[in-house]
């Protein structure tokens, strides 16, 4: 057989860009490259730039500042010495990569049980809140996915802060989600090139409009002329300059020889002033590491501080209604105040129900003009007794600038219908009411716009601003509207907002609610707010899309919300019972794991009883219990469970009591 021939075309095809990256497949750095072409591990930052500069890798991925913790010194560190060796590296580019950090354990661990705790240093410092929390001594590994498999392979009471991803690669089970201290977090790498990479990129380069095409445009950026964009200096006079011309000062620790020091990401326009500027001095000149202005990546939502900047996720709380940061809470009234003992009769059922917030429309947008417009500021004084008569804050929606001031004084929450999502004068006018706001999405409204509303809100004054998406429009028509949960998704990741969904609005009707509802709660919504009627057929407005009081106190069963203290013996006899058939079957479920335990003990040959797992179990309860029932209960509890276990994994029989 002869040699195929050589064919021309094959041998100037590039080959797949190979990018590397600092730790282990499944860490962020692994998922930053991935963005670029085929990732390539290393286990050092020095060992990552030494391959970038030999050309074993054609770029870099290296983390630079995280929204949580800002520079990331380890790495940048790296940088600085290859610079000072006299290597010339160029920035060309950016990618943020969102990060969520997860706690994770081997199974069975109970986060109580945890005294260690590992992952890497600066992963570590956007965590601090969870240090506190859990009290553990905190052990530095060289990376995340390294850490969670020492965790996986040691056991033991220990943790690992890692990517979710490392965690099941690693085989643990994720006890927290999303333990950074801020939300949303993210990690800018830096793509770092050589001078010879970039020019064979240039090369090669498709045309910008066949990367678009292609929808590559997320990825590494393109090749254009270089232009200094990041830059190392050193130096308080350089420093000055640099912050002086807008630029964002990423600083490293300084020593002696150079208390200030670290690198700059300078502004387009910038530039050559900074340049002008710098020349001479007795300072070191500043070191430009190429990049031209459209390489680095906007942030996703420019112009919106107040709504998108990184902050700490916010709780509302008004009266009973406490929502945000892991409290979840049911607002729930009729679609309007239709009159003063409808509102009464149906607060109480409300308060019953588990609901914190009696919600009730007083002015009502109506697509007719002859349909039932609101009962005014009568039908609020009816609402704010109603709700003070039964210890509920009141919601009750806001329609015109005029409107905000008087409703002010008796609304605890003022709503801003869909319809008025954009009504900027509305937004505006809410600045002065010192009331919280609950912002509908408009239905024709993108999550960026909503946010801008939002961030009317907040420039204007308002404190607490809730974000409730109601469904928006689309070409569907078997629903109202369409409940966008990809769009709360995504407003919680460009956001501190608590957001909550109103599945009524979005379903229209009443039987589509519940599994609606189910379906916000699972993605994560911070509440929900539902309409509630006793006689739906007779309501003024949204009658088929209303809940029957009973529905709802279903609803709040299954959420674990607690029927208000107004509660009759029926009513909590009813959640009870919901709490005992959801006991019954977890007992059953854990029985049967005992089951499968056992004779997953029996294959290995490990002993049926272990008491370290048995005080872990027990520590577990006394915990979960220790504020309603801290005497022994708990222990009690525990003993019954372990009791139960052992007798369906056959503890007892001769042949155990034989092995040990
Ligand atoms: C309402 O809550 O009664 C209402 C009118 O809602 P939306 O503004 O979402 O239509
Ligand atoms: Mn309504």
């Amino acid at each position: 057989m002869t040699d195929a021939p050589i064919n021309p075309a094959n041998a100037t095809l590039p080959h797949p860009r190979r990018v590397g990256y600092q730790g282990q497949p499944g860490s962020f750095g692994a998922r930053a490259a991935a963005r670029g072409g085929v990732p390539e591990a290393f286990p050092s930052f020095e060992a990552l730039l030494a391959a970038l500069g030999s050309a074993e890798v054609d770029a870099a991925v290296l983390p630079a500042v995280t929204r949580a913790a800002g520079p990331l010194v380890e790495p940048l560190e790296a940088l600085a010495s290859v610079l000072a060796g006299g290597r010339k590296l160029f920035v060309t580019g950016e990618t943020a990569v969102p990060i969520r950090f997860v706690l994770a354990a081997p199974r069975g661990t109970a986060v109580e049980a945890i005294r260690e705790v590992h992952s890497q240093a600066p992963v570590l410092r956007q965590c601090r809140k969870l240090v506190e929390r859990l009290g553990a001594t905190f052990v530095e590994a060289a990376d995340t996915a390294l850490a969670a498999e020492l965790v996986a392979r040691e056991g033991g009471p220990k943790a690992a802060v890692c990517s979710e991803e490392a965690a099941l690669a690693a085989g643990l089970v994720v006890l927290e989600e999303d333990v950074s201290d801020v939300r949303p977090n993210a990690t800018r790498f830096w793509i770092l090139e050589t001078a010879d990479g970039v020019e064979r990129r240039r090369s090669v380069a498709p045309l910008r409009s066949e990367v678009d095409e292609a929808g590559l445009d997320g990825g590494l950026p393109l090749p254009a002329p270089l232009e200094p964009r990041v830059v190392w200096f050193a130096g308080a006079r350089r420093a000055a300059v640099l912050a002086d011309a807008g630029a964002e000062i990423v600083s490293l620790p300084g020593h002696p020889d150079a208390p200030v020091r670290g690198f700059a990401v300078v502004p387009e326009k910038a530039c050559s002033g900074v340049a002008v500027r710098s020349a001479g001095g007795t300072e070191p000149p500043l070191l430009w590491l190429g990049s031209p202005p459209d390489f680095v990546r906007p942030p996703r939502v420019a112009g919106l501080p107040l709504a998108t900047e990184v902050r700490e996720p916010v709780t509302v709380a008004v009266g009973r209604l406490v929502l945000g940061c892991g409290n979840r809470a049911m607002i729930a009234g009729p679609c309007a105040v239709e009159s003063e003992e409808q509102i009464h009769r149906l607060a109480r059922a409300v308060a019953r129900s588990g609901a914190t917030a009696l919600r009730g429309g007083v002015f009502k947008p109506r697509t007719s003009p002859y349909a039932f417009q609101g009962h005014g500021l009568l039908g609020l004084k009816w609402l704010r007794e109603a709700g003070d008569e039964v210890g509920l804050p009141v919601v009750a929606e806001v329609m015109a600038p005029s409107q905000v001031e008087p409703m002010s004084r008796l609304t605890d929450v003022l709503q801003i219908g869909a319809r008025n999502c954009q009504n900027y004068d509305l937004l505006k006018e809410c600045g002065g009411a010192g009331r919280p706001v609950l912002l509908k999405r408009g239905f024709g409204t993108t999550v960026e716009e909503w946010l801008a509303s939002a961030e009317y809100l907040l420039a204007g004054g308002v404190v607490d601003v809730i974000l409730c998406e109601r469904g928006i429009r689309t070409f569907e028509r078997a629903t109202r509207g369409t409940l966008d949960l990809g769009g709360v998704l995504a407003a919680r990741s460009l956001t501190h907002l608590p957001i909550i969904a109103d599945p009524s609005h979005a379903a229209g009707r009443r039987e589509l609610v519940p599994g609606l509802a189910r379906a916000a709660w699972g993605a994560g919504v911070d509440g929900l707010i539902v309409e509630v009627h006793d006689t739906p057929d007779a309501a003024m407005c949204d009658g088929p899309q209303a809940l029957q009081p009973a529905d709802l106190d279903a609803l709040c069963d299954e959420f674990g919300l607690l029927p208000g203290e107004s509660g009759s013996v029926e009513r909590i006899r009813t959640s009870i019972d919901a709490v005992d058939r959801g006991i019954g079957a977890l007992v059953a479920r854990r029985l049967e794991l005992c089951r499968r335990v056992a004779a997953a003990k029996r294959v290995t040959g490990r002993p049926i009883r272990d008491e370290e797992r048995e005080a872990a179990v027990k520590a577990r309860f006394a915990a979960a219990l220790s504020t309603v029932a801290p005497g022994p209960g708990a222990a009690r509890l525990a003993d019954t469970l372990i009791g139960l276990g052992l007798e369906v994994e056959g503890w007892g029989s001769g042949e155990e009591a034989t092995r040990r």
